[in-house]
């Protein structure tokens, strides 16, 4: 995992890493040993997740790591595989990519339900899958802050419970974990990242994509944060005081 180019340590990439390193400190996501899948969409987030953990840590032990990526099958031409393939190969990372039709069949009329929940569903699996085969014992998503905030308020609006996606997460009794290394970092920060890198550009042509229930929560809170620029800190913060006392009884979920 070791790449070609010699890379400068600017302001935002100091920053960045800084934030990421206390994440996994913090959250205990990396120990000596470890082999980590890391989820490379192809978005900004998990260039930048790539690109971060790839550089030398300071606090984090040394770990194996492989970037694996499931095509979802909406662009027939596979320009935006290919356009990974090259990036992957020119890095010298080590990979697997898989062309699939998950995403196909999600929009389906064999899947009545919300496209997002069997087109996750099957991507994990999958993943699970191809870290099982590859040895790997963590497998890292690019998920950021923005995502922990806008999942909370998914989990609310939609699935009538208070919970997001956790920065350090057993499965399978703990034989698996799944570790969010960007649990700190904002999602215009990664942005910029990109730009800064200039990681390419590999189009997301889900039809849903842009009007997920994502999209919608993301929408709602950047119209909320024209009134109050602190909303997403104050949610996120919010997540770590919470008051059990001043909430309703705990009730089996129907
Ligand atoms: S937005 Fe599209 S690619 Fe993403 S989970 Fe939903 S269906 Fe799948």
């Amino acid at each position: 995992m070791k790449n070609v180019k010699k890379e400068k340590n600017t302001k935002l990439f100091l920053h960045l890493k800084k934030w990421m390193e206390k994440a996994i400190l913090d959250f205990q996501m990396i120990e000596e040993g470890d082999r980590l899948l890391v989820g490379v969409s192809g978005g900004a987030d998990s260039f930048a997740l790539l690109n971060l953990l790839d550089s030398p840590m300071i606090f984090t032990p040394k770990f194996y790591l492989i970037a694996v990526n499931i095509d979802m099958g909406f662009d027939i031409t596979y320009s935006g595989y290919n356009t990974l393939e090259k990036y992957l190969q020119e890095n010298n990372y080590r990979y697997v990519m898989e062309k699939t039709d998950i995403g196909l069949l999600a929009h389906s009329d064999y899947n009545r339900k919300n496209p997002c929940f069997l087109c996750s569903r099957l991507r994990r699996r999958r993943i699970f899958e191809i870290a099982a085969s590859e040895g790997c014992n963590k497998i890292a998503f690019a998920h950021h802050r923005d995502d922990i905030i806008e999942t909370l308020l998914i989990n609310m609006f939609y699935g009538r419970e208070i919970s997001t996606m956790m920065p350090n997460q057993k499965i399978f009794g703990g034989k698996l974990h799944i570790i969010r290394p960007l649990a700190y970092l904002r999602e215009e920060l990664i942005k910029k990242y990109q730009r800064e890198r200039f990681f390419p550009t590999v189009e997301n042509n889900c039809p849903t994509s842009k009007k997920s229930r994502r999209m919608y929560v993301k929408n709602l809170l950047n119209e909320l944060a024209r009134e109050n620029k602190n909303i997403r800190d104050n949610i996120f913060k919010a997540m770590s005081h919470v008051k059990p006392d001043y909430l309703l009884p705990l009730q089996k979920k129907k």
